[in-house]
């Protein structure tokens, strides 16, 4: 079994065991966040026709050549075309059709003028200046040709990816499945929400934090409940989630006390442990395994260094389970804004907020660093590498920083 493991190993043993999940083809009003399982190529130009940008004059720019306001040019109005109406004339020299807003563009007209730019009857209009051909016309395809891969495979729609399937017409569209993750909470010392505190117990609050970040990344959580610190009722219930769900998250228990028993339980059902601890601070006291062909992952019970796993490590797993193309976190540079005065003789990751300064990118530390305070990840949107070895580092440092983003 690998053992204290680099993070980017963890993290590729994971990508390896990971399978993405399957299709189904939704409504479009229920799309918005997930992911396309297929490419959008545009079967028909948006706009489908050249139609006019305003409300005016179309006719033949070769006309008003020698148009000015010394000397006019008047054409006969031949039609009127509204908006969702099709000519049914042709412009020919010498007229115009007047043209609203969204109007298609007649057969024989080059170019358009504004109402306010003219003189007009209901019968004739007056224009003042030369127009050049193609000029104030929204050619067809203008926002998307046909043809055009519009979004690859592996998007998260968004609200303009919406936007442009309803302008194509597509009414459903393929998604990936939303993974349904199983989240398990280890621990004698646990009680549900709604239990008052009784000595030496504490509040099932992993569970919460799990659901929050998971349903935030598009996942379908379904929490199995609290196991007490017994390697057969945590079999039992880890056995529960693999039926339920394509992954299991389990919380405390993975360390390497008498009552850390998961990976007991994992042996007990026959699951390969993929490698215990991770060389990081916080959060090293962490598993996997799989059996089923499903992840089981094992974080500590530890509120933060949970957290911290989970979105260092298993959220980018997560994403790519559920067909996302960009799974890795984003990593940028910072400029700390505060001092962190304790030394890092293991590599440890700060949680901070992202700051925009003066054009400059910071970090603000979100609060205490402790592996229990859960209160320093609210706003937490970036976590920053202190290389294993460092003393104390300082404001205005630079440090390497994933960006979290759910
Ligand atoms: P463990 O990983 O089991 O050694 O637990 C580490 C710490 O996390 C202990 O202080 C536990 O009480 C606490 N803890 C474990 N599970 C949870 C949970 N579900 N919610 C909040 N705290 C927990
Ligand atoms: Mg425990």
């Amino acid at each position: 079994m690998l053992q204290n493991i680099p993070l980017e190993q963890a993290q590729s043993i994971l990508n390896a065991h990971c399978k993405i999940i399957g299709k189904e083809t939704i409504r479009l009003n229920d799309a918005l966040g997930r992911v396309l399982a297929e490419e959008i190529v545009a079967k028909e130009d948006i706009p489908p026709f050249a139609r006019s940008p305003f409300d005016g004059y179309a006719f033949r720019a070769s006309d008003t050549q020698n148009a000015s306001r010394a000397n006019p040019v008047t054409l006969t109005i031949i039609e009127e075309v509204p908006a969702g109406y099709a000519p049914t004339k042709q412009v020919t020299p010498g007229t115009a059709v007047k043209i609203l807003t969204g109007a298609p563009i007649p057969e024989g007209a080059d170019t358009v003028v504004k109402y306010e730019d003219t003189e007009f009857t209901e019968t004739e209009v007056r224009l003042f200046s030369p127009s050049k051909s193609g000029e104030n016309i929204v050619s067809a395809g203008e926002d998307v040709a046909q043809g055009t891969v519009l979004v690859e495979q592996g998007t998260v729609i968004t609200a303009p990816v919406l936007g442009l399937l309803a302008a194509l017409g597509a009414a459903e569209v393929a998604v990936y499945r939303r993974p349904r993750i199983a989240i398990l909470s280890t621990g004698d010392e646990l009680l549900e929400v709604s239990e008052p505190l009784l000595p030496g117990k504490i509040r099932n609050s992993n569970s919460y934090t799990l659901q929050g970040y998971l349903q935030s990344c598009g996942v379908e959580p379904v929490v199995i409940g609290i196991a007490k610190d017994k390697k057969e009722e945590v079999a039992a219930k880890i056995e529960e989630g693999l039926a339920q769900a394509d992954m299991i998250i389990s919380t405390g228990g993975a360390s390497v006390g008498d009552y850390d028993v998961v990976k007991d339980a994992l042996k007990l059902l026959g699951a390969e442990i993929l490698y215990w601890q991770i060389d990081i601070k916080p959060g090293s006291a962490t598993l996997a395994a799989h059996k089923d062909g499903k992840l089981i992952i094992g974080l500590s019970g530890n509120p933060a260094s949970a957290m911290v796993i989970l979105q260092l490590m298993v959220l980018p797993v997560i994403k790519k389970m559920a067909g996302r193309a960009v799974y890795a976190n984003e990593k940028i540079q910072v400029i700390l804004k505060d001092d962190f005065p304790k030394a890092s003789p293991r590599r440890r990751f700060l949680r901070g907020m992202l700051v925009f300064e003066n054009g400059l990118t910071y970090m603000q530390i979100t609060g205490g660093q402790g592996n229990a305070v859960l209160s320093s990840m609210i706003g937490c949107n970036l976590l920053a590498e202190i290389p294993g070895g460092s003393g104390p580092v300082k404001a205005g440092e630079r440090l390497t920083a994933y960006l979290v983003d759910c």
